[in-house]
């Protein structure tokens, strides 16, 4: 049970654990979910508006290159401008024309016509001759050439130069009808100067935001490069990433924080719950387990408790260990007589005593009821034993009554054969068993002799049982005579038990009934048989004897009333022979089965007089209808204080005025000396054995008639 409540609460801390740690992953994982999404959304939002500011700036570039592309090209497929080039005052028309224009025209700022050759036929900066060539390097050259081959297209290309970056457009002077000639033709090239408000009015007409000419972009700003001839990039645009995923990030980032550190908290009161739950979980069992190995009433270890710590010292290397057992003697009578709260007060005060009595090194527990037991050093365990017995002895006070109780030890070694702590306490409880069997106060040994004494015991308790269920038990007659006449006055009805393996002697059986409980059921077949054989008998008495342990239950003298009501018997002529130990145990009870028999006119006999210790006040009490001498004591006659005792017992029979019946009378001898000295009844070989009912008939009834 203790076992299976540990594993419970084991298993209910691990799902407590295992669910805590899976709510707080799923959780965990919900709120990186979130977050990676938001995160995901603000890039995303970013990406979108730079490829919005890249497509605004190819758009800026693109637009300023057509309009210088096609400002160019108007001016190049011109009727006027092809015939003037090739005429003898082409420098002036160019002049007039061009040079003079790019003073102040916001188209573009440099005019150049190159001849077929490539040599400057005209060059003019803001209306004023410059060097074209060593300005514009080889570039402008390379666009001249472009532009032939173009047709009427014009091209353009970004030029470095010491001012700062150009734009030129350069297109071939053609007529505009009949389209390019077969001969080579000039070129002119319009440049204009990238300047930072020019640049700023890009900015403002795309709505860019800090777009800047620079020679290599910065690495944390968005950049276009310009490109030219041959693709080449000879400067760049770069502006700042407008990041407006960033802006709304940080609009929600308060929410986000927030919603984190409520996150957080939740998470902390959750593990701070499971963890709380777990500890409580933990307490619970370690009280659970307090509560499953020890004993309430006097806080001992119980037997749960003892096992485990057989298992323990089991599987230890301390030296041997050995188990007694501790019964207390009479502790039944103590709450018969004053109630349980009693009984309860002398165990804790026994307990008390327990602890007191052994060493520290003991392990001491309640087993319940009154049984207690020590686990010790084998070699303690005889000393300790005794120690415990004495101290036992002593008596306890409770509430102004003294109360005194003993203890019967049973002690078993705990050697490498046990298995485990049941064995152990199966092997000690019988030592018990054997030392209650042999009186109050002992200490018995387990050896193995009693596992088979036990065993043969058993299969004799058996036996047994099912003889009385088949009644087989019969009672067999042994005559009572008159001392002085020898005529028969009455018979005693002895049990008889013959299993197949031969006779066993009732003072066996009678033994073995009374401790497997079959007493009672054996001692009224043993009545009911032998008043059946006595009815027919006439005047006769007739004698049973009747062992103390029927005389303590409360039924008994019902039943014989039964019986006698049944087979229609003259109460009068029965006789129960009883010994004197029924004086001793619960003599309240065997005091009332007396007495009404009695009062229907049952007698009732004290067997084996003479052997025991009764008071005269007692025997007197009882009311004894008769007494019976004890073998023994006619046995004595031949030895010396044998008369003297005889005489003494049949003098206290005389003085308490009830007559006497000698028993076990063997010889003639034995019979005069008895009858002289007052015995009224003879029994025993020398009159007749044990009979069966036809031989008493046979050889007193009939001789009588
Ligand atoms: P007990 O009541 O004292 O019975 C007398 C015993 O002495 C009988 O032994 C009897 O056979 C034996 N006996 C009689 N005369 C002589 C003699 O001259 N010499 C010798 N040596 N022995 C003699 P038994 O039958 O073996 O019975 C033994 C005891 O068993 C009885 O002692 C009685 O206490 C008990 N018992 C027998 N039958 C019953 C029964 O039905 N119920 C109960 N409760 N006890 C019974
Ligand atoms: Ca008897
Ligand atoms: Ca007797």
């Amino acid at each position: 049970m203790k076992l299976i409540s540990n594993m419970r609460a084991t298993s209910r801390k691990k799902r407590v654990g295992l669910v805590t740690i899976l709510f707080t992953a799923v959780v965990s994982l919900i709120a990186s979910l979130v977050f990676s999404a938001v995160v995901y959304m603000r890039d995303e939002a970013n990406k979108i508006d730079d490829a919005r500011a890249n497509r605004a700036v190819t758009s800026a570039i693109r637009s300023f290159q057509t309009r210088l592309a096609s400002t160019v090209q108007d001016n190049a497929v011109w009727d006027d401008a092809f015939k003037s080039i090739g005429s003898a005052n082409a420098s002036a028309w160019a002049y007039e024309n061009w040079g003079k224009t790019s003073e102040d025209y916001p188209l573009y700022d440099v005019a150049v016509v190159l001849k077929p050759t490539g040599a400057v036929l005209s060059a003019y900066r803001k209306g004023a001759p410059f060097d074209a060539h060593s300005e514009f390097g080889n570039s402008i050259g390379e666009l001249a050439a472009r532009a032939s081959a173009s047709g009427q297209r014009a091209v353009t290309s970004f030029v470095p130069t010491t001012e700062g970056v150009y734009l030129a457009a350069a297109g071939a002077i053609q007529p505009f009808e009949d389209g390019p000639s077969q001969e080579a033709l000039s070129t002119l090239v319009f440049a204009k100067l990238l300047t930072p408000d020019i640049v700023a009015q890009l900015d403002e007409t795309f709505d860019i935001g800090g777009l800047r000419l620079v020679a290599t972009p910065s690495p944390d700003k968005l950049s276009m490069p310009l490109l030219g001839n041959h693709g080449r990039s000879v400067a760049y645009l770069h502006w700042p990433s407008r990041m407006p995923g960033n802006l709304t990030f940080d609009g929600v980032y308060r929410s986000l924080l927030a919603a984190g550190t409520l996150f957080l908290i939740f998470v902390v009161a959750i593990i701070a719950t499971a963890v709380a739950v777990i500890r409580g979980l933990q307490r619970d069992t370690v009280a659970a387990r307090f509560k499953a190995t020890h004993d309430s009433l006097t806080g001992l270890l119980n037997r749960a408790g003892l096992l485990d710590e057989i298992d323990v010292a089991k599987s230890s290397l301390t030296g041997q260990q050995a188990l007694a057992l501790i019964d207390l003697d009479g502790f039944k009578d103590v709450n018969d007589a004053w109630g349980h709260a009693i009984g309860d007060e002398l165990i804790k005060l026994v307990a008390n005593r327990l602890t007191k009595t052994l060493t520290h090194t003991e392990t001491i527990c309640r087993l319940g009821g009154d049984e207690f037991a020590f686990l010790g050093s084998a070699n303690q365990i005889g000393i300790c034993s005794k120690a415990l017995v004495q101290a036992l002895q002593e008596p306890f006070r409770i509430g102004g009554r003294t109360i005194e109780v003993g203890a019967s030890i049973g002690t078993a070694l705990l050697t490498s054969d046990i298995p485990d702590g049941y064995e152990l306490l199966r092997r000690a409880d019988m030592a018990l068993y054997e030392a209650k069997e042999s009186g109050r106060g002992r200490i018995v040994d387990y050896l193995g002799e009693l596992d088979l004494q036990r065993n043969q015991r058993a299969a004799m308790e058996d036996k047994l049982r099912r003889a009385v269920e088949n009644r087989e038990v019969r009672p067999a007659f042994q005559p009572l005579v008159d001392a002085k006449t020898g005529s028969l006055r009455g018979v005693e009805a002895l049990a008889r038990w013959v299993p197949d393996t031969g006779p066993v002697s009732p003072e066996v059986f009678i033994t073995v009934a009374e401790r497997a409980g079959l007493i009672d059921e054996l001692g009224r077949q043993i009545l009911e048989m032998s008043i059946e054989t006595a009815s027919s008998w006439n005047d006769i008495g007739l004698s049973v004897n009747v062992s103390p342990v029927q005389l303590r239950n409360p039924e008994f003298a019902v039943v014989v009333e039964k019986v006698l009501e049944t087979r229609g018997f003259d109460p009068s002529r029965l006789t129960l022979e009883i010994t004197e130990g029924v004086l001793m145990s619960n003599p309240e009870q065997a005091k009332r089965s007396i007495a009404r028999l009695k009062a229907i006119g049952v007698k009732f006999a004290l067997d084996d007089f003479g052997c025991g210790y009764a008071s005269i006040g007692a025997l007197r009490e009882f009311g004894f209808d008769r007494m019976k001498i004890d073998r023994s004591l006619v046995t004595a006659l031949q030895e010396e204080k044998g008369a003297g005792i005889l005489s003494a017992t049949l003098s206290l029979a005389h003085a308490l005025d009830i007559p006497v019946t000698a028993e076990g009378v063997e010889t003639q001898e034995q019979a005069n000396t008895l009858t002289a000295c007052g015995c009224d009844q003879l029994q025993g070989y020398f009159v007749g054995k044990p009979m069966g009912a036809k031989q008493i008939e046979d050889a007193f009834l009939k001789a009588a008639a």
